[in-house]
């Protein structure tokens, strides 16, 4: 095997933090498991319904690239009703995670800067580093919100990109009405792409959704059914923004992803019905549940939607605390895998009501137990 094979864009990716965990946890047989970043319902029944029959169907083959026309047409006709921008075009991507891998190839020259928050969501860094681009964190500790003046001292000559994502992993921190529209008019004022991954918009307990594309309307939304409709190994996502951006990032996907799974898409037509009220109303109960169980032992910001707290740690480094969980079966994740920081750890309630339970437990005690 040859040194030479790897290409340095790939060295450059650190992928250590998070391996470092999965290496902690690998002697936990049956862990009380709140690291997840994924609903834990299965897939709703109509859902699977229509990816059934669409493959009984023989809807196998390719689709345009763009994705198969009713979806296309029932998203942007939804799109169009909220946003009423004149130059706003839809395509279904292979995920969310698809839909980024293009926007950042499409936008990011080398040597350009991608403004994105600490604490982020991992995939960011990685695939701005991918694409040849310098990754720029704002620090939003101590409460997650965005800070518009530390965004504007930022921003220099080389800023292609801003990266915003609320409802946001790992801190599950919704940004306000003024932060976004600050956000937004900010890059329409200095003529940088803001890119919006809002694929945990079902999920806000306490305030409605707002969209930065509310008050940008060149903003690039990305968005997709892995989380809403618990279809994550699916890979179905889709995106919308102005027109030209849109055609260059479908360039790129005809010769790459091709086109998302052509079935799936199908069946994405069912989850644009499907009513997921009843889910979101759990996991509101279930975040109420772990605030109320945590409130006195840890110091919690954010948490308004998606379904993780990034709290921190109440001694020790965040790792510190990991291993502690772990030597108690917990499986938690540290919050240096999604920051620059390591005193933070991130707990995702979407789990069972008895493994919260267990879990909520394990983490009072070993609060207040402190470091052995
Ligand atoms: N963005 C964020 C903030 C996420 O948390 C995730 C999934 N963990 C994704 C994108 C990727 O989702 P998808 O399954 O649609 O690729």
């Amino acid at each position: 095997m040859s040194e030479r094979w790897i290409s340095d864009r790939l060295r450059n990716i650190d992928a250590s933090g998070i391996r470092k965990v999965f290496d902690l946890a690998a002697n936990m047989s049956v862990p009380i498991n709140l690291s997840i970043g994924q609903p834990h319902f299965d897939t709703p029944q109509p859902i699977k319904d229509a990816l059934t029959q669409a493959v009984a169907d023989g809807k196998n083959a390719y689709s345009p690239s763009q994705g198969i026309a009713p979806l296309l047409e029932r998203i942007q006709t939804d799109v169009d009703k909220t946003y009423n921008h004149t130059d706003r075009q839809v395509f279904v991507s292979s995920g969310t995670s698809g839909a980024l891998v293009l926007a950042l190839s499409t936008l990011v020259n080398p040597g350009d800067e991608v403004i994105v928050f600490d604490p982020f969501f991992v995939m960011y860094k990685h695939l701005t580093t991918l694409a040849g681009g310098k990754t720029v964190l704002i620090d939003s500790y101590p409460d997650f919100g965005i800070d518009l003046d530390k965004v504007r001292d930022a921003i220099t000559d080389k800023t292609k990109v801003i990266l915003s994502n609320s409802p946001a992993n790992p801190t599950g921190y919704v940004a306000t009405e003024d932060e976004l529209r600050g956000l937004a008019e900010l890059a329409a004022e200095k003529d940088i792409a803001l890119i919006s991954d809002e694929i945990y918009k079902a999920f806000c307990y306490d305030e409605p959704f707002r969209s930065p594309a509310t008050w940008n309307d060149q903003t690039i939304v990305i968005d997709g059914f892995s989380k809403s409709h618990s279809m994550t190994g699916w890979r179905l996502g889709y995106v919308h923004g102005p027109e030209h951006v849109i055609q260059q990032m479908l360039k790129l996907q005809q010769f790459s992803f091709v086109c998302a799974p052509h079935p799936v898409q199908w069946a994405g037509l069912a989850a644009w019905d499907y009513d997921i009220t009843d889910r979101v109303d759990e996991y509101r109960k279930k975040r109420n549940y772990v605030v109320d169980e945590l409130r006195n032992d840890f110091e919690i910001q954010g948490g308004n939607g998606a379904f993780y707290l990034f709290m921190k740690s109440p001694w020790g480094t965040g790792t510190e605390f990991v291993v502690a969980a772990i030597e108690e079966n917990l499986l938690i994740i540290p919050g240096n895998v999604f920051s620059s920081r390591d005193t933070h750890i991130r707990i995702s309630y979407a789990a069972e009501e008895n493994v919260l339970q267990q879990g909520v437990d394990v983490l009072k005690k070993l609060a207040r137990r402190g470091p052995r």
